[in-house]
């Protein structure tokens, strides 16, 4: 780091200092201002400057470097403000947003507006709205900050523009930030999903009985009142094995009125308080490991120790319900300890109450939880929490691995397999597995991939020697891993010549799981009543008129919607081509299922997980819950019942429609389907007795089949792997897309074949393509895909991304092809 104090009194220029800041636009390079002299104290790497940009557009950027070299082409203008008395990012954020990207091809500042809240991000652009509940005390501003926040509580939100017209320009961003520390306001944000916060009453112990003398010593001296004493137990209990103790949960178990709870409350031995069931303030730091781990997993963990201490980055392959997440908990236990930060990701839709809960219950107010679903106010929150280091275990999705850690000591990624990791739009199009990795690296830490059914780039790494590699082979407590079970379609009849749905060996094993008392969970990989409607003389096809993609009907809603795109059509009833009126379902999605169950199974408890059922975080919690608790018999769903969920009572589990899933013409198809088949097949019998799972499938000679039934990775791995190095796919190459994007399909032909030639000379050999992807149409533009790809060989990549980045530039020299967007995705999934 640069340091001001260092100025060179002897060098004629020494007055002279610049900065390279960020900015949070998708600009080609970092631009440079003047520091002017008296600010130069102020600056350092990590803080925000405000700064012009054109004529006048001014931004919040980041300071990346503080430097002495006068740039030779420009005159600098010069920084405006210093927003921040201390850096808001560490050296080690900026470094990983290089590296970013660097890797990725985006630019640093497609880095940052992904990577800080909102309230960090100020343009001329930024929206301000007054925050209602911070109420109207104006009286600990001062005059300019006061004059913002009337205007404010007057007209309810500003545009930055129009503060500038109240103040003096020069000191408008740090009178916003004032504000903005002062909670009075925030920044307006386009939420991409409406989140109510669930605020609930949790129960807590007051301070002092924390000691157990304290406690000991009450109990002993209880006199009358001796349901409030039951009260007390019942709450010792439910805190021992639960962690977080709510109301409800108290007064159910307990059995006692909220009479008797209130008086416990008045008496000051417990405490009320009502919060967000997301946000963990309160919990005591304290750790509270109650498990002893199996002879399996101390072993396992004894080699990840081990090999943890030879390299950077270990894989934990652990089957099905082995307890992988006991054998993290011991790792994230000895980093803390330490005084290590731990970063825990997960993918989103497996970061369920349940999950949290029971981190919570080891490692109570050590950890916090993120996730894109916080309000701005929240996320800054959070975010300061990080920085200071007070939060020592974050858990969160792909975008925590962006949060300001200071001394990260460990990153798990659990579930590394899976492909929310990626982020497919808008840039930075990261995997946050391999940024885990780096970012890892940047602070000397470790790094475990956890996954029952690695990805082929893992394993390889692994077998290569690259990672470290530890395997858990055993169910904890021993339970056998489900029989798996085809069922030949083929072979079944139905009277339209339909798809089987349920199938006679299906609806058996159903029939009897239920009067076991036992649950179900059905797995579809298509949401909606049937994918699309079909004439049913001539064979046409409702399509999306945005997209090139049918429609798929969805029957509670009495619509028909484009997948793609989201557009919502009437359904229709006479066939555009033939006018004949008769249309069949063809195949069928979750919708189609539930109904088919709720016409077999009259008396069962039915129920549907997919995106249209379960609208926001808490309704699929809620879900969860339910099934948890056995009030659902029949779970119907799509990827989300495969996700890190653990039910005990699954006796068996049915994937409706596997050639579906190993149909695909992608040269994944079978990683995925392996993955998928084996993930869901992992919900059955995980406590007690042996599951079982029933897989419908046409093409039973499919030899991922085999695999999936013997449970068999390993052989998986090893003939997949042969066949990635016959055709020359990753693990053994490097894959880089190009998208190409334009409204008119001949100009977008165009442009993806003109970059194909201009690539051609050096890299001939690795092109596929272009060539219009299967839906070559959304939202009325027309798509294009040309794929690369290069031997692993770091110098070819680089070189390739050199070019890439050239010729686009080069691209949008040409008249035809100015407009036509192109969209680099590194390592695409
Ligand atoms: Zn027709
Ligand atoms: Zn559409």
């Amino acid at each position: 780091m640069t340091e001001p104090a260092h100025i060179d009194f002897f060098n004629t220029n020494a007055e002279s200092w610049y900065v390279e800041v960020i900015l949070p636009l998708a600009l080609p390079r970092n631009y440079t201002w003047h520091v002017p002299s008296e600010m130069v104290a102020a600056i350092q790497p990590g803080v925000r400057v405000e700064v012009v940009l054109g004529r006048n557009k001014k931004y919040a950027g980041i300071v990346k470097r503080l430097h002495q070299e006068k740039p030779a082409a420009f005159e600098p203008k010069d920084v405006l403000n210093v927003l921040d008395d201390a850096p808001i990012v560490y050296q080690q954020q900026l470094a990983l947003w290089e590296w970013m990207a660097h890797y990725y091809l985006c630019s640093e500042g497609e880095v940052m507006q992904a990577a800080l809240p909102t309230h960090f991000k100020l343009s001329s652009e930024t929206i301000l709205v007054f925050n209602e509940e911070a109420g109207e005390d104006f009286s600990n501003l001062d005059d300019e900050e006061f004059l913002v926040a009337e205007a404010l509580s007057i007209r309810n939100q500003l545009r930055l523009t129009e503060i500038q017209q109240l103040l003096d320009a020069s000191h408008v961003y740090p009178v916003i930030k004032r504000l903005l520390d002062k909670n009075l306001c925030f920044v307006w944000e386009e939420l991409k999903q409406t989140y109510k916060e669930k605020r609930e009453t949790f129960i807590l112990l007051k301070p002092e009985y924390h000691e157990e003398d304290a406690l000991a010593e009450l109990m002993n001296n209880w006199s009358r009142a001796p349901k409030q004493l039951e009260l007390l137990l019942a709450f010792l209990h439910l805190h021992k094995t639960e962690g977080e103790v709510t109301q409800p949960a108290l007064l159910k178990k307990s059995g006692a009125s909220a009479a008797q709870l209130k008086g416990l409350l008045e008496k000051g031995i417990l405490i009320a308080e009502k919060r967000s069931v997301d946000r963990l303030h309160s919990v005591a730091r304290e750790v509270n490991i109650n498990f002893t781990l199996s002879e399996q997993q101390l072993e396992a963990l004894n080699d990840l120790r081990n090999s943890l201490e030879q390299k950077a980055v270990c894989l934990l392959h652990g089957i099905t319900s082995s307890g992988k997440t006991q054998v993290y908990v011991k790792m994230m236990e000895e980093a803390i300890k330490q005084g290590k930060q731990v970063l825990y990701m997960l993918p989103e839709i497996a970061l369920t109450a349940q999950v949290i809960r029971r981190l919570q219950q080891y490692f109570g107010g050590y950890i916090v939880i993120y996730h894109s679903r916080f309000n701005p106010n929240e996320r800054v929150e959070l975010w300061n929490k990080v920085k200071s280091g007070e939060a020592r275990i974050i858990l969160g999705a792909r975008s925590s691995l962006f949060l300001p850690f200071q001394n990260l000591g460990l990153v798990i990624c659990d579930e590394e397999h899976d492909s929310s990791f990626k982020q497919q739009d808008p840039a930075p199009r990261y995997n946050a597995r391999d940024a885990g990795i780096y970012l890892a690296q940047l602070f000397s830490a470790r790094t475990i991939l956890g996954s029952a059914t690695p990805s082929l780039e893992s394993y390889y790494n692994a077998q290569q020697g690259k990672y470290g590699l530890v395997e858990l082979n055993q169910r904890y407590g021993d339970i056998a891993l489900p029989e798996i079970m085809l069922v030949d379609t083929k072979k079944i009849q139905t009277p339209d010549k339909s798809k089987v749905i349920i199938s006679p060996d299906l609806e058996k094993a159903i029939t009897e799981s239920i009067l076991n008392n036992k649950q179900v969970i059905l797995f579809q990989n298509r949401r909606g009543y049937s994918p699309y409607q079909v004439c049913q003389s001539c064979g046409w096809i409702p399509h999306c008129q945005q997209c090139d993609v049918s429609l798929t009907y969805h029957k509670i809603k009495h619509k028909l919607i484009c997948h793609y795109c989201g557009t919502i059509y009437p359904t229709v009833s006479v066939c555009e081509a033939c006018g004949n009126h008769h249309f069949t379902q063809q195949n069928f999605g979750t919708e189609r299922i539930e109904e088919t169950l709720q016409e077999l199974f009259p008396k069962a408890r039915i129920a549907r997980m997919d995106i249209d059922a379960v609208k926001g975080k808490h309704a699929h919690d809620a879900l969860i819950q339910l099934f948890e608790q056995q009030r659902i018999d029949i779970l119907v769903g799509t990827q989300m019942v495969v996700k890190g969920l653990d039910f005990e009572h699954v006796a068996l589990v049915g994937i409706l429609d596997a050639d579906a899933i190993l149909g695909f013409a992608d040269f994944r198809v079978n990683e995925r389907g392996f993955q998928l088949m084996e993930q869901v097949s992992g919900r059955a019998g995980r406590k007690g007795d042996q599951g079982k799972v029933l897989i419908q499938v046409r093409n039973t000679g499919h030899p991922v089949l085999k695999y999936v039934q013997l449970h068999d990775y390993q052989s998986f791995v090893k003939a997949e792997l042969e066949s990635r190095h016959q055709f020359g796919y990753p693990p053994f190459s490097r894959m880089i897309q190009l998208r190409f994007r334009h409204k008119q399909p001949e100009v977008v032909a165009g442009a993806a074949r003109q970059i194909a030639d201009w690539l051609k000379p050096v890299f001939g050999a690795y092109l596929i393509g272009p060539a219009a992807p299967v839906v070559n149409r959304v939202r009325n533009q027309y798509l294009m895909e040309l794929m690369i790809k290069l031997p692993k060989d770091l110098h070819l990549l680089q070189q390739c991304k050199d070019q890439i980045q050239l010729l686009t530039a080069h691209l949008h020299q040409q008249p035809p092809y100015k407009s036509v967007i192109v969209t680099p995705d590194i390592d695409p999934i």
